[in-house]
């Protein structure tokens, strides 16, 4: 792994130098093998196992963690930081560099009351999300590998440690811009160090300049827009949006309560520690544009009240017009079939998108299984199968009535069906069988694992033998339900 310093050479005062503390008897649990080849890696050896367990040094590595600050639950934590996580700097890839970032090894600065490592079912389950994610097609930091060892940690049990080795394009997050407005005093020196560095490696089309700063916080809000449009449209829920979580190049970032829907519920909360539903399924949208709101208030020392606005107002429409186009896609409501869209259309699509949601909802359907089947009707059919899981016949008969008219003719069936097999998975990582490939491996079989992250690799094609992967959990399965503590 070919290692550059960017970060550490030119952002000094903005991390403190750390020392990981190695594992006992580490051992490779999990391996991306796509990961890897996107910084220059081809096979999990002995000695990179020592190294990336932090049993011993790598060439060319700075070992230091980031301090930032953040709004969680909707409170300003005036200083946070990598309680758990040491950045040995930035992999040289085929495709540009990556941050890596050892999760789980050891105390920093910024541990305040934990213990600095994470227990082996959150590292696999960090691990699995943003491989599956990634191959979703949703915008996501990715991860190399997990590795598990005997260290002992303790939660509310005795458990193991585990890193999981992330790799992000910029581990910069809405908080590093919080912690730099409003720990300077009104100097604003590090704030504009911080912005012109993100500028420079992550937008280096754009100039560190008024109509830079203003181009830049546009694409911020963007990229944001269209994760989050990601999450609405595959049925994700993220769990803990704190801004301290929310990557500034709109990545899916730091994964812990996660979950993606089963049964098909707007309000859905995936994490215990969540009651109100400040992170619930359909909050995220308002979220996304609350967190923003707090990143553009951290950088009006620096840009202008008025492009901070402009830059805000443009999220809904950003947000709005992309998840119109993932459903449309999941509808096969698509170019070249349709003529040009309007607003109008666009009102009566979301309106359609909607109405099928608010059907999914009564029935209690499954989320990800009925976008599947129904990306299997060919409109033409005048009974489809589907209607039967529906509790409400005659409104899902007007609906699909209406979607018929709005689908019109279809010159290529064939290749209007494989195009919508693409925008509706069969495979997501479902809690239940994250849970199992954890459990197996808790008790020494890395197998369930390797097998589960093959699945969710071809998350849209039909896999033979793998029907296991796809089914609705039973309802104790469905119940499982995660907290922050891990
Ligand atoms: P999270 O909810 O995982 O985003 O974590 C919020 C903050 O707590 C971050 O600054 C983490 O680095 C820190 N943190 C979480 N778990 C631990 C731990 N076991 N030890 C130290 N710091 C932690
Ligand atoms: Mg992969
Ligand atoms: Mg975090």
């Amino acid at each position: 792994m070919q290692l550059k310093q960017d970060f550490f050479t030119q952002l000094p005062g903005f991390y403190s130098q750390v020392t990981p503390q190695g594992l006992t008897d580490p051992k490779w649990i999990g391996w991306s093998r796509d990961a890897a080849h996107l910084v220059g890696l081809s096979q999990p050896t002995e000695s990179l196992l020592a190294q990336l367990a932090g049993n011993k040094s790598i060439d060319g590595a700075c070992y230091y963690s980031q301090v930032y600050s953040g709004h969680q639950f909707g409170g300003y934590s005036p200083q946070l930081g990598d309680g758990r996580s040491i950045l040995i700097g930035e992999a040289q890839g085929p495709e540009g560099s990556w941050d890596v970032a050892l999760k789980g090894s050891g105390l920093t600065p910024y541990s305040r009351q934990g213990d600095g490592r994470a227990v082996l079912r959150s590292a696999i389950r960090e691990f699995l999300i943003s491989e599956a994610l990634y191959h979703l097609h949703v915008p996501t930091t990715r991860a190399l590998a997990v590795i598990g060892s005997t260290t002992p940690v303790w939660r509310e049990q005795r458990e193991t440690a585990a890193i999981t080795v992330r790799l992000a394009k910029s581990h910069l997050r809405f908080g590093h811009f919080e912690y730099f407005c409003h720990s300077e005093n009104g100097s604003n020196e590090k704030l504009t160090q911080l912005l012109h560095f993100t500028i420079k490696q992550h937008y280096p089309h754009l100039s560190c300049d008024k109509a830079g700063y203003k181009a830049w916080f546009i694409q911020v809000v963007k990229d944001t827009a269209k994760m989050i449009a990601h999450w609405q449209a595959i049925g994700f829920a993220h769990g803990v949006m704190n801004t301290d979580n929310m990557s500034i190049l709109g990545d899916s970032f730091d994964f812990g309560p996660f979950a993606f829907l089963d049964t098909f519920k707007e309000d859905f909360i995936c994490n215990h520690s969540d009651p109100q539903g400040r992170y619930a399924f359909n909050q995220q949208p308002g979220v996304g544009l609350w967190n923003l709101q707090r990143l553009a208030q951290a950088l009006t020392p620096l840009i202008a009240s008025d492009d901070l606005i402009y830059a805000l107002n443009t999220y809904q429409t950003e947000l709005v017009q992309h998840y119109l186009c993932l459903m449309r896609n999941k509808l096969g409501l698509y170019q070249p079939y349709l003529k040009r869209e309007s607003q109008a259309q666009d009102d009566e699509d979301l309106a359609l998108i909607g109405e099928l949601m608010k059907l999914m909802q009564e029935s209690q359907l499954d989320h990800t299984l009925t976008w599947r089947q129904f990306g299997q009707i060919t409109p033409t059919q005048q009974h489809v199968c589907l209607r039967d899981d529906f509790v409400a016949k005659n409104d899902f008969d007007t609906w699909y009535l209406r979607y018929q008219n709005r689908v019109g003719v279809i010159d290529n069936i064939e290749q209007w069906q494989g195009l919508r097999d693409r925008a509706n998975p069969q495979y997501i990582l479902r809690n239940f069988l994250a849970q199992e490939a954890i459990e197996a491996a808790e008790n020494g079989d890395f197998s369930v694992l390797e097998q589960l992250h093959q699945v969710l690799q071809r998350p849209f094609d039909e896999q033979v033998n793998m029907s296991a992967y796809s089914r609705k959990p039973t309802p104790e399965e469905a119940g499982i339900i995660m907290s922050c503590s891990s």
